[in-house]
């Protein structure tokens, strides 16, 4: 038996007292590859063990990831009964990011698995492992370590996970025991072809209209080491398109040479997402982001704030530049 990790047993043993348990398996808002493929493989791997568990999430699962429920039962938050479930939370840094309604409605949280540096530790058992690359990674080692089954939609999606969230398996958090993983997960009826497929040759021309209007808004800061691009409101009118197609547009900002901190911000009625992807983990982007009351891991980190974009762009700038400074004088 291989073992990944030392906090499989008593992950498994958590998981052993929610028999006779019905359990909601939440993710964050606006998911992405790595949210949805752990709550397919959370819940899947529960029902396997005879627990009753739904996936929950406050916003639709986007276009392209839909294919990886399978038959996984996924509700939305006005469609679950009224049982004293147990709730299991999966790549939530915090609470509030299963969103507010959610948060409130179900405001205790029994298992909390997770990857971010910044997680709260939220839960009544936490498993919080920042040196993962994926939660779908830390999922997929405890399944492996306790030997808890793995379908094949279970192994697609956190094959999934492992995949967006190391950048096709281009960011540092890349390693050995991450393609050891991988290869299990293969073996386990993972095809990253189809994955592959999925994911990145079915875009619609609407998206890449979109990626043009953002290229274009690059704007240079600081000797071109931060590259800055927007979205705004009325690009997705023009486009047709929605917030959700500007997923990974960040990475172009951080992609260009010599740039060490891309930015996306978008403007959304008023309020602003803000990403910030770095290339190297001394950036700490996540401390940057939680200026602006967001979090996220030192590579890549997020924020929401509410002010129109022209206002909060001086500030945007200002902040990096505060938050250079002190990388440069003392770096983390
Ligand atoms: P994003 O830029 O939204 O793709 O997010 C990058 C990383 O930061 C992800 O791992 C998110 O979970 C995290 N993140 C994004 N927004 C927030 C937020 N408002 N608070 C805490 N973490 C966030
Ligand atoms: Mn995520
Ligand atoms: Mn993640």
């Amino acid at each position: 038996m291989t073992n990944f990790l030392p906090e499989s047993a008593s992950f498994a043993k958590f998981i052993g007292t929610l028999k006779g348990s019905s359990v909601l398996v939440l993710g964050h808002r606006r998911p992405d590859g790595d949210c949805i493929g752990s709550q397919v493989a959370m819940t899947r791997m529960l029902r396997t063990q005879g627990i009753k568990a739904v996936a929950v999430n406050q916003d639709p699962v986007p276009r392209t990831l839909r294919k990886f429920l399978g038959d996984t039962p996924f509700s939305e938050p006005e469609g679950i009964g009224t049982d004293n479930y147990k709730i299991v939370t999966v790549d939530c840094a915090d609470h509030a990011r299963v969103g507010e309604e959610l948060k409130i409605r179900f405001p205790e949280v029994f298992l909390n698995v997770d990857h971010h540096v910044s997680n709260t530790q939220f839960a009544e058992h936490n498993f919080v492992l920042p040196d993962a690359s994926a939660t779908g990674e830390i999922l997929a080692k405890f399944f492996f370590d306790s030997e808890l089954g793995i379908d094949q939609i279970t192994a697609e999606a956190l094959y999934l996970g492992i995949c967006t969230d190391t950048g096709q398996f281009c960011y540092s958090g890349t390693n050995a025991a991450v393609f050891e993983v991988c290869r299990r997960l293969c073996l386990a009826g993972c095809n990253p072809s189809m994955v592959a497929h999925e994911l990145y040759e079915r875009e619609k021309p609407g998206r890449v209209q979109l990626l043009q209007k953002f290229l274009a808004s690059f704007k240079m800061e600081f000797n071109d080491r931060v590259c800055i691009g927007h979205v705004r409101e009325s690009f997705y009118r023009e486009t047709g398109t929605k917030p959700e197609d500007a997923e990974n547009f960040v990475d172009y900002a951080r992609s260009l040479e010599g740039v060490e901190i891309g930015v996306l911000v978008e403007d959304r009625c008023g309020k602003i997402k803000g990403s910030f992807r770095a290339k190297d983990k001394k950036y700490r982007v996540d401390l940057l982001a939680k200026k602006f009351e967001g979090g996220g891991h030192a590579c890549a980190a997020g924020f929401n704030v509410t002010i129109p974009l022209e206002e909060f762009y001086p500030d945007l700038v200002e902040e990096i530049g505060k938050h250079l400074e002190v990388v440069q004088k003392e770096g983390f």
